[in-house]
């Protein structure tokens, strides 16, 4: 077990900088997942912290150790990858006792490993196999198993699912998650997928452009991100944004959507106070966006009016894409029961105490 810390580091690719000054504490058992968009510097970070990159500058430390001269094999670590990588010409247990094999560890103790591994991954029975004669989620365990074995200090773990099919990733993101509290390691992962990263992070790392937005716990992220792009890229569907501005008008702020006049003091109380630019945006969850007939009793609702354009049931939800009177597009996630039909028009409520508001550089007020 041990702890990371990533301090002031940057990784610059000739002059394109891919990772840009990251300061991050992982605790010891932690399990962090890095997420964001694709090019945003997750995999480089955890690419730094394996050493399979050098760092251009800065320092990576695991436990109070710097590691930033160290070669990939000293730094107690193992790392599954996306692909699979598996030797094609070895068995299973071959694989998962290589790495052992070239530590120079003894028959008996490569052999206790790896079927302790084998049995805590369910896959003792397939240990005499070939590559090529297993699923794509029984290699995946293969995988994980190869690291397992290793018994190192922190497991990186770069998109292992993405190979998976939807059930398939499902039920290994819940092994994974099983996996780590069994072991109690530290665990890093990256993922570009949302959803994996709520259900699996103990914390989460926010990515854009090479820095580093936000990290912390998924239900922190959900309820208070830091800023737009982040209160954008964790929820599904995506929060609605609509520019409105900012009015004075007898003595009271409002905030201007469209025809709609939106009373700062009643509905966001903290927001009266003078803010500066008056050009700011609007963040409406899908969830929390409601039919009249299906609105919960507490729910205080600011009306809006919404010509519906395509519906999706997900049998839990329906998923209503509409126009507002202004021509934006709204997403919202309705009860199940809810008659709705394409092309009608109706009012649905947006529950006042879960807006966000967000300035003109972005930032959550
Ligand atoms: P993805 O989800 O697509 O893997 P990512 O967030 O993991 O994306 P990185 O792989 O960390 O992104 O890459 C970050 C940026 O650095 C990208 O713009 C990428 O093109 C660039 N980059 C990565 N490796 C190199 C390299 N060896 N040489 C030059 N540029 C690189």
């Amino acid at each position: 077990m041990a702890s990371v810390t990533f301090d002031q580091v940057i990784k610059r690719f000739g002059d394109y900088t891919a990772v840009n000054n990251l300061n991050l504490d992982i605790k010891n058992g932690e399990f962090l997942v890095f997420v964001g968009p694709s090019g945003c510097g997750k995999s480089t970070s955890l690419r730094l912290l394996a050493g399979l990159e050098s760092i251009t500058e800065g320092t990576i430390s695991i436990g109070d150790r710097p590691v930033n001269g160290l070669s990939p094999k000293d730094r107690d670590i193992a790392m599954v990858f996306q692909s699979y990588a598996l030797y094609p010409h070895m068995s299973v247990f071959d694989n998962m006792a290589f790495s052992l094999e070239l530590q120079g560890k003894s028959r008996t103790d490569i052999k206790q490993r790896v079927h302790s591994a084998a049995q805590q991954l369910g896959i003792e029975k397939l240990l005499h196999r070939k590559p090529k004669e297993l699923s794509g989620g029984q290699r995946q365990r293969v995988t994980v198993g190869r690291a397992i074995v290793r018994q190192p200090a922190v497991f990186l773990m770069d998109e292992p699912l993405s190979n998976l099919d939807a059930k398939l990733r499902v039920q290994a993101r819940k092994e994974i998650s099983k996996l780590h509290q069994d072991l109690n390691t530290t665990f890093i992962y990256v993922t570009h997928d949302q959803v994996e990263a709520m259900t699996m992070g103990d914390r989460i790392a926010v990515m854009k452009e090479g820095i580093l937005q936000q990290v912390d716990t998924p239900t922190n992220l959900y309820n208070h991100p830091i800023n737009k792009f982040v209160a954008g890229f964790i929820g599904s569907p995506s929060m609605n944004f609509f520019p409105v501005e900012r009015r004075e008008k007898e003595g009271k702020s409002y905030l201007k959507w469209g025809e709609t006049l939106i009373d700062l003091q009643t509905y966001l109380p903290n927001m009266a106070k003078d803010i500066g630019n008056p050009s700011l945006t609007l963040g409406i969850r899908p969830e929390n966006i409601y039919h009249p007939q299906y609105t919960p009793p507490d729910i205080q609702g600011l009306t809006i009016q919404v010509t519906v354009t395509l519906i999706e049931n997900m049998g839990d939800s329906l998923v209503v894409y509409g126009d507002t009177p202004n021509g934006e597009e709204l997403v919202a996630r309705l009860d199940p029961r809810a008659k709705v039909r394409s092309k009608e028009t109706l009012d649905l409520l947006i529950d006042s105490q879960r807006l966000y508001l967000f300035d003109s550089n972005e930032h959550t007020l």
